[in-house]
């Protein structure tokens, strides 16, 4: 057996890091894509994470459900969770955004009558006060 033979063995087939740095190396079978190799317990922990996330917001295993995404419109904001939940989620916010807008668009295309209606209930007030000013009069 060469050297350079030996040293492979060692070796992660991934980081290429030496078992005497990363510890043992063991053969792996990756149960999901098939994959096989000499891979560090590191290595084998990266490759498996993804299958093993669990979804915060649905609590299902987030591979099965589209993998790891997030929602949010910055970084500071964002919400970790499964693609699908993603979905759910800009759905539900498209909903609320057209119900929104749908409000908006009342008040804009009303907006004569709201100042008819403004402007009948402010003489209404000073009818009132003139009213109560005159009867209070000696
Ligand atoms: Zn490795
Ligand atoms: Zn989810």
């Amino acid at each position: 057996m060469s050297i350079e033979h030996k040293r492979e063995e060692n070796a992660c087939a991934k980081c290429k890091k030496l078992n005497t740095e990363v510890g043992p190396i063991t053969h792996y079978t990756d149960p999901h894509d098939g994959y096989e190799g000499l891979l560090c317990s590191e290595c084998i922990k990266r490759r498996e994470k993804p299958y093993t996330e669990i979804c915060p917001k649905c609590k299902k295993l987030a591979y099965k459900h589209g993998g790891m995404s997030f929602y949010g419109e910055s970084p500071e904001n964002f919400e970790d969770m499964c693609v699908e939940c993603v979905m759910k989620k800009e759905e539900k916010e498209s909903k609320r955004k057209a119900r929104k807008l749908r409000i908006k668009n009342f008040v804009k295309d009303h907006w004569n009558v709201w100042l008819i209606a403004t402007i009948g209930i402010l003489s209404l007030i000073i009818a009132l006060l003139s009213l109560i000013i005159a009867q209070s009069k000696p």
